[in-house]
């Protein structure tokens, strides 16, 4: 549909808003609102319709829909693919919806989808709690939450998802329902790890458990050359961790900063991120071991308030900057696969990049492979090569890197899937993250989006 077909009748949608409309004649805001976290993507939609409530999401979906827009809906903006703008369509962008309520005596939260990690720890750990979230607080509770959602406590209390109670969403025919254990089974089945693709959701009601206010977290770092000997390090620590402990080894290059050694800026290097979710002391206890497996290049661990944890990484990830991110799981990190990593690491072209293995297990794994749409559950580790770089020259070489490392990596008979929420660009069709699930979600589709309104993850259609 052209612009200029809209223009008509976009006044109308405008009287019917609580929030703002954003067209392309508004030059201040219209490229602040489309724009995403991941530079990217720079896409020109025809409309952004700023939702303060439900009523405003049901006035923007009636209206993309009666004038056959193109949607997208916007939580946090940080998807790693950008679904959450579009060409020449209508951004259902929930931003404005970032309130928290924390229940202290049920242990419940529940939140706008609008809202960031960064909106939910703070009020959750007034009353010493948390919902299990991501790693930077300023990623949007929404997309990480729909994909699965892993973070520093995730092998105690497992993924967001685990931790979902209910969900309000509105159909793509409009109709609002509250998804749960009781009421639209099917529907809170899917929305727990597959994704975005059946509905809007409008709030997200979550369990809390007991964390911090401080806890107890290693970030060490350790010289690159020793990369493959830490891997098999951390597969042996790995063997027996306690639940509290969720480790984050990943290869990178030494930053040029103040905190760290002049003559390691810019060298290889591996390092270890992780928590304990437990009582400090015996967290650092616990976590002794990893600061004590070689000389480090830099230690930055110690005990630090819960949120201080979870917002340290954001800087590394501004507005902007180009991001490539895909991943996959292995079964084992044998020395064969250790070797691959390192192998592919070495070989990235752009230094701002690192290479993450995710401990998996834990109450991730407890949870009945059936039970959410979440797959892959059983697996010890995930693997998301992160390319990272500023330069458009190098875009290229960046996305040539994670393919082929990718490629590489899947030629090994323990690699396999993918996380929904590291999926690349989305660009190869052939590649649905949603394994065993894929049938089941389809058939959930094909019941709550039949006409294909809603397509934020891993490519899913409606059964045939
Ligand atoms: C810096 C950074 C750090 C990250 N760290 C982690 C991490 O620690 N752990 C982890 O598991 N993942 C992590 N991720 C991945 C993250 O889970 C995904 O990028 C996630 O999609 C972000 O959610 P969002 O709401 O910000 O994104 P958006 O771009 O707003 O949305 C992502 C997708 O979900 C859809 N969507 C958004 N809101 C809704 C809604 N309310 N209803 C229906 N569909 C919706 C969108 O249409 C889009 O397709 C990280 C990503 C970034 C950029």
């Amino acid at each position: 549909m052209a612009i200029e077909t809209v223009d008509s009748t976009v006044e109308t949608l405008e009287s019917e808003l609580k929030g703002d409309l954003i067209t392309p004649e508004d030059e201040e805001k219209y490229d602040e609102a489309r724009r995403v976290w991941n530079g990217m993507i720079n896409r020109r939609p025809a409309l952004v319709a700023q939702c303060e409530g439900v009523a405003d999401v049901q006035a923007a979906l009636r209206y993309a829909r009666e004038h056959d827009l193109p949607i997208a809906v916007r939580g946090g903006g940080h998807g790693v693919a950008g679904r959450a703008t579009v060409d020449d369509g209508l951004v259902i962008d929930l931003e404005p919806m970032h309130w928290v309520q924390v229940d202290p005596d049920s242990r419940r939260a529940r939140a706008g989808a609008g809202a960031t990690w960064g909106d939910v720890d703070r009020e959750t750990q007034q009353f010493g709690l948390a919902v299990p979230g991501g790693v930077v607080s300023v990623t949007g509770i929404a997309g990480l939450t729909l994909g699965g959602g892993m973070g520093h406590v995730r092998r105690k209390y497992g993924l967001s998802c685990d931790n979902l109670v209910s969900a309000d969403v509105v159909t793509a025919d409009g109709e609002f329902i509250r998804a749960s254990e009781d009421d639209h089974e099917d529907l809170f089945w899917a929305l727990r790890g597959g994704g975005g693709n059946f509905g809007i959701v409008t709030a997200f009601e979550y369990e809390c458990h007991p964390v911090g206010p401080e806890v107890a977290m290693c970030f060490v770092w350790y010289d690159g050359k020793q990369a493959e000997d830490a891997l098999k390090f951390f597969r042996e620590y790995t063997e027996d961790a306690p639940d509290e402990v969720s480790l984050l080894p990943f290869y990178a290059w030494v930053p040029e900063l103040e905190e760290f050694p002049e003559s390691s800026w810019g060298d290889s290097a591996i390092a270890f991120l992780g928590c304990h979710a437990g009582d400090p002391e015996v967290g650092e206890e616990a976590l002794r071991p990893i600061r004590e497996f070689a000389d480090p290049v830099a230690d930055f661990s110690g005990t630090i308030p819960y949120v201080e944890l979870q917002s340290m990484l954001d800087e590394d990830y501004p507005d902007g900057r180009y991001y490539y991110w895909k991943s996959l799981y292995l079964d084992e990190l044998n020395d064969e696969v250790i070797d691959s990593i390192v192998a592919c690491s070495e070989r990235c072209p752009v230094p701002l990049s690192t290479v993450d293995v995710w401990q998996g297990g834990g109450e991730i794994a407890r949870v009945d492979a059936d039970e959410t749409a979440f797959p892959y559950r059983g697996v010890p580790y995930g693997l998301n090569f992160e390319a990272n770089w500023d330069d458009p020259r190098e875009t290229d070489a960046a996305v040539e890197w994670v393919r082929e490392s990718i490629a590489e990596m899947r030629e090994h008979s323990e690699a396999r899937g993918q996380y929904v929420n590291f999926p690349g660009l989305e660009e190869d069709s052939s590649e649905i993250p949603f394994g065993d699930h894929a049938e089941r979600l389809a058939e959930v589709k094909a019941k709550y989006d039949p006409e294909g309104v809603f397509r934020a993850h891993g490519n899913l259609k409606a059964e045939e």
